[in-house]
């Protein structure tokens, strides 16, 4: 059997850089993209390809159209297209609704939701044509309840939850899974803002009393695309039992 790849968006650190990890050590071809953290995303790459794995890093910006079909012509050129597409880049903002400027607004929209879209579209012609594909979205439990001062994020993030059931009825035809993962707290950077204090209560409100890892998000996300031909359209939650 041929050797399947997959791109992970957002893969310089956090989840992504797990979820690259765990690809790369299950045998995929590996790409790896990021925006602003070339250096980091190089070095990852060429750890991997210590460690024996096939990996490349596709720097660019996922929220910009004419930059992902850069990423998509190299890819295609390597192999002619990814079998699993892992949705992963994000951005937060944390603070009122109406301290939001047009281009915070603007710059969330296009990061966390229009980046799923170009990815999306880029990827799934090849995988129709190979009758087999798998798209796991990175979601949060946000995106199911909402949360206070991140109304963006969690319109964002419900806004890649419709998409997810949407277009998983769209490919159910060409065998082609669409899922999404709605973590909850997991420990990455993007909470690193968060000082003991607040870090602590957080914690409190988790029932499993802890922080999610980035390793198990990556476990479930390889789980999702090695198989399960049959589960699409889910909104899977990834949260201690938060919600
Ligand atoms: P991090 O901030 O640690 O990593 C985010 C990644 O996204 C980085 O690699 C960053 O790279 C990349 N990125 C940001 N903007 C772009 C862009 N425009 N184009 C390409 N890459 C981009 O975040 P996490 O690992 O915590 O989050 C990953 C995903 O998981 C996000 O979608 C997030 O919303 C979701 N999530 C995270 C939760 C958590 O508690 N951590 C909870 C729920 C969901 P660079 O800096 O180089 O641009």
């Amino acid at each position: 059997m041929s050797q399947k790849s997959v791109l992970i968006t957002g893969a310089s650190r956090g989840i992504g850089a797990a979820c690259a990890a765990a690809f790369a050590k299950a045998g995929y071809r590996v790409f790896l993209n990021g925006r602003k953290s070339i250096e980091k995303l190089n070095t990852l790459a060429g750890k991997l390809r210590e460690q024996g794995a096939d990996c490349e890093a596709l720097p660019g910006d996922v929220g910009n159209p004419a930059e992902v079909r850069q990423i998509f012509d190299k890819i295609r050129q390597i192999c002619g297209g990814v079998d699993v597409l892992v949705n992963n880049a994000g951005i937060s903002y944390i603070g009122l609704l109406t301290d939001m400027t047009d281009d915070d607004w603007d710059r969330i929209l296009q990061t966390n939701l229009s980046s799923v879209f170009y990815c999306s579209r880029a990827a799934v012609p090849y995988m129709v044509s190979q009758k087999s594909g798998k798209i796991i979205n990175i979601s949060s439990m946000w995106g199911r309840v909402g949360a206070s001062c991140e109304v963006a994020y969690s319109a964002t993030k419900a806004g890649m939850n419709g998409f997810t059931m949407a277009l998983a009825k769209e490919l159910a035809p060409s065998n082609i899974q669409v899922n999404a993962v709605a973590c909850g707290v997991i420990d990455t950077d993007m909470n690193a803002q968060l000082d003991r204090e607040e870090r602590n209560s957080l914690i409190e409100e988790v029932p499993a009393g802890r922080f999610g890892t980035v390793e198990e998000v990556a476990e479930l996300v390889l789980e999702l695309a090695e198989g399960h031909l049959y589960l699409t359209g889910q909104v899977i939650g990834l949260d201690g039992g938060f919600i």
